[in-house]
């Protein structure tokens, strides 16, 4: 059994209430660690540290070639723990471990990019209208960040939050989802073992009623970065009004796929997989409305069917496994509660719609691949994010009807079509109103572009250049001569 307490100024330390919380493997229901279970007071120490660190500590003085060096050296433990860190995400989130091994991948990448991009800002000078004067501008860290981040990609989540502002030389407080903090409390362990001084990283556990508000309303945190629903987005939103505090917010997405009857069919099958069913549709930009087209309609909603009956479900650890499980069972509820929605509101089930019937898979929290076809704009299959492995297909005759339909959401996250047509690429994706646009792909995205969601998927980006400025302030020097 991991035994595991949390990071607070330079030490391992259990909550101070002396609580703990179980961690369940989703594959079978099994306990596979006890962690200290934190609240407001454990929070309101590890804002302490960081404040202290950034304000009095080594921190603030650290030039940004040093700061680089450190993430460097991180990225370079990432690599060396790659394949334990890869099965500890498996074990905590039930996904395959080939996926997890992706993200490791892209998890060292991460601190890379931001780790070269850290010495590189040099500031600017500006035209003053002044004579005899100069302007510069300069960027500085915006100060102690607190980092919210979800179950579904724990690591990568909180690598996106964390490389930026360590980069831009801000201290943090995270906190991870309380049912999948494993892979964060590792990759603690491995800043301080790359040499991070005591309280730049700071890591919290417990639920985010407690530890989570409390980074969100206390008034000594400048940025609270956070990944997850949009009710709990909304909450934070209000709560950071107290002190003003930057907010930057990645929700969750309701994100079209579409495809035109001039697609390559073959592809676009594929691709329709790909975006739905990683990590068993617990994804953000799952693509899980998919809308066809009605010349090809009933071809694709075929070979769609024959590949989703042929993805082979069981534990991310064996071989030729494709789908893992649900994250737990109030998850798996939810999504069996959509299904039956679904049906009410007349949709209808092509495949799925239940559990499976595996002996071998009754402990874990599985769900079956589930088509639907027939769905209109106005149902909730079709609005709401269902965040499974349930794709909505809906028929159209129009790139005008396709693209307004697309739009008439409350997300704006990713969205992806497919087409022959150059005339046809060029003004479907200026029209499509989201962060992310793919053309003849799904679910595609690296560090160097940003990321992040139009309408109420979001505030601010992640990733990329623009994921870095996100940690700072912009102050202008004006100088008299
Ligand atoms: P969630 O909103 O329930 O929880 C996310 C985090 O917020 C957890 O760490 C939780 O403890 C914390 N939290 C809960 N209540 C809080 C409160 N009152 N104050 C502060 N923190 C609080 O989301 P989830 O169920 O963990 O994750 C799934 C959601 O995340 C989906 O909606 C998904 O689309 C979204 N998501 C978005 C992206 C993106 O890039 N846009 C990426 C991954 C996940």
């Amino acid at each position: 059994m991991i035994r595991k307490p949390m990071y607070i100024d330079g030490s391992w330390q259990p909550a101070r209430s002396g609580a703990q919380r179980e961690i369940i493997n989703p594959f079978d229901g099994s306990i596979i660690a006890q962690v200290a279970e934190g609240a407001r007071e454990d929070a309101i120490d590890a804002i302490a540290a960081a404040r202290r660190a950034f304000d009095s500590g080594p921190w603030p003085g650290t030039p940004a070639v040093e700061r680089a060096r450190l993430l460097f050296r991180l990225a370079d433990l990432v690599d060396r723990e790659k394949e334990d860190l890869a099965r500890l995400e498996s074990l905590d989130t039930g996904k395959t471990v080939i996926e997890s091994r992706w993200d490791m991948d892209d998890i060292a990448g991460i601190f890379r990019y931001f780790a070269g991009l850290a010495d590189k800002d040099g500031g600017e000078v500006i035209a003053s209208p002044h004579p005899d004067t100069s302007s510069r501008l300069v960027r500085e860290p915006v100060g102690v960040c607190g980092q919210i981040s979800p179950w579904n990609y724990p690591l990568l989540q909180a690598s996106w939050k964390m490389a930026p502002a360590l980069a831009a030389g801000c201290t943090i407080v995270i906190k991870p989802s309380e049912i999948t903090p494993l892979t964060t409390i590792r990759i603690t362990e491995l800043a301080e073992e790359a040499g991070f001084p005591p309280g730049v990283v700071n890591t919290v556990l417990g639920p985010g009623a407690e530890v989570g508000a409390e980074l969100s309303e206390n008034h000594a945190v400048d940025l609270i970065s956070f990944t997850g629903g949009i009710a709990t987005g909304k909450t934070i939103m209000r709560a950071a009004a107290g002190n003003v505090k930057k907010v930057a917010l990645e929700l969750g997405g309701k994100n079209p796929n579409i495809v035109f009857d001039d697609a390559d069919l073959d592809l676009a099958v594929d691709h329709a997989l790909n975006g739905v069913f990683f990590h068993a549709g617990q994804i953000c930009s799952a693509g899980a409305r998919v809308m066809v087209q009605a010349g090809i309609h009933d071809r694709f909603v075929k070979a769609l069917t024959a590949r989703m009956q042929r993805i082979v479900l069981g534990s991310g650890f064996a071989d030729g496994v494709q789908m893992g499980p649900l994250i737990s069972a109030e998850h798996l509820a939810k999504v069996a509660g959509y299904v039956t929605i679904a049906r009410e509101e007349g949709a209808r089930l092509v495949l799925g719609g239940d559990r499976p019937d595996d002996p071998a898979l009754q402990n874990g929290f599985f769900y079956l691949p589930t088509l639907f076809t027939g769905c209109t704009n106005d149902m909730r299959i079709v609005q709401e994010e269902v965040f499974g492995p349930v794709i909505s297909v809906e028929r159209f005759d129009s790139e005008e009807e396709a693209v307004a339909r697309a739009n008439s959401t409350v997300y704006g996250l990713s969205a992806g079509f497919w087409t022959r047509d150059p005339d046809r690429m060029a003004r479907v994706s200026r029209a499509l109103r989201f962060g992310t646009v793919w053309i003849n792909d799904f679910n595609v995205y690296f560090v160097q572009a940003p990321w992040g969601g139009y309408r109420q998927s979001g505030l601010g980006r992640e990733l990329g250049r623009m994921g870095l400025d996100e940690y700072t302030e912009v102050k202008h020097i004006y100088q008299n001569h």
